[in-house]
């Protein structure tokens, strides 16, 4: 576990759905908010303990959320799954090598790796390139518990319509976005936790997406000490949205920092 002096810490990088907060050409009241909270890029959050950091997927926003929350190291990226905006940004990581002068592992499901080897052909190809291409290490994950730099990550089966991703547990904290449903066998890895993740896209339902009301009812089963809601779309207000939630119930918003607390 990190030290106290060096404790586990959260940066949302993005707390937007697939298309980020505003939509290109709409005009409702969220898109053209004033409220910093509602301008929202595509999902994924920085992990950092040790050191190190570790992040959960590389949105199309990545180049633009590694500026703004100036993020000078990477260590590691674990992928939930490959839908476009959870993927895109791989090819901006390249900085990371030129500065570290490594490779930068990743770690993905079977089928994620496959579509990402699919989109980003020219890394994985063994051919010599004229341009510079990111430098990774692919690892497969298998469902099973692996040790990233002294901590623990669970990744942890979920439903995303037909489609399946990974969440992760990690300390007292996971993050579990993409996802309408959570098998039993994961929700049973998600008790004592100080921070939670959870999915909410909207009110209305979706057949791939967790919805507020879903969302409170899993968070009030499991009883973490803070939920965050993510992935979350234009029809969500930030401050009047958050204003109906029991209090330990938050919207997550870009450039969140969360220190994770031991329990
Ligand atoms: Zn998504
Ligand atoms: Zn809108
Ligand atoms: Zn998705």
């Amino acid at each position: 576990m990190p030290f106290s002096s060096d404790p586990l810490r959260i940066t949302v990088l993005g707390s937007g759905t697939s298309m980020g907060v505003p939509a290109i050409g709409c005009h409702c009241d969220v898109c053209t908010s004033n409220d910093p909270r509602d301008n929202r890029l595509r999902p994924s959050i920085l992990i950092r303990y040790g050191g190190r950091n570790v992040l959960i997927d590389t949105t199309p926003d990545f180049r633009t959320q590694a500026l703004r929350a100036k993020i000078n190291r990477l260590d590691a990226i674990l992928f939930t799954h490959e839908h476009a905006d959870h993927i895109m940004g791989l090819d901006d990581v390249r900085p990371f090598n030129f500065r570290q002068k490594c490779s930068i592992p990743i770690f993905a499901a079977e089928e994620t790796l496959g579509s990402i080897l699919r989109a980003f052909q020219y890394i994985f190809d063994e051919r010599p390139s004229e341009s510079s291409i990111p430098k990774l290490e692919a690892h497969v994950l298998d469902g099973r518990p692996f040790d990233l730099f002294g901590m623990e990550f669970r990744p942890l089966r979920l439903m995303h319509g037909r489609a399946k991703t990974f969440g992760y547990r990690f300390g007292a904290a996971a993050y579990l976005t993409d996802h309408n449903e959570i098998p039993p066998e994961s929700l049973d890895q998600l008790h004592d936790l100080d921070v939670l993740f959870l999915d909410a896209l909207r009110y209305k339902p979706h057949p791939t997406h967790s919805t507020v009301e879903r969302s409170i009812e899993i968070a009030e089963h499991l009883n973490p000490r803070r939920t965050y809601f993510t992935h979350i779309c234009h029809e969500l207000p930030h401050a009047r949205t958050e204003a109906s939630f029991p209090p330990r119930i938050r919207l997550a918003y870009d450039g969140l920092e969360i220190v994770v607390g031991e329990l």
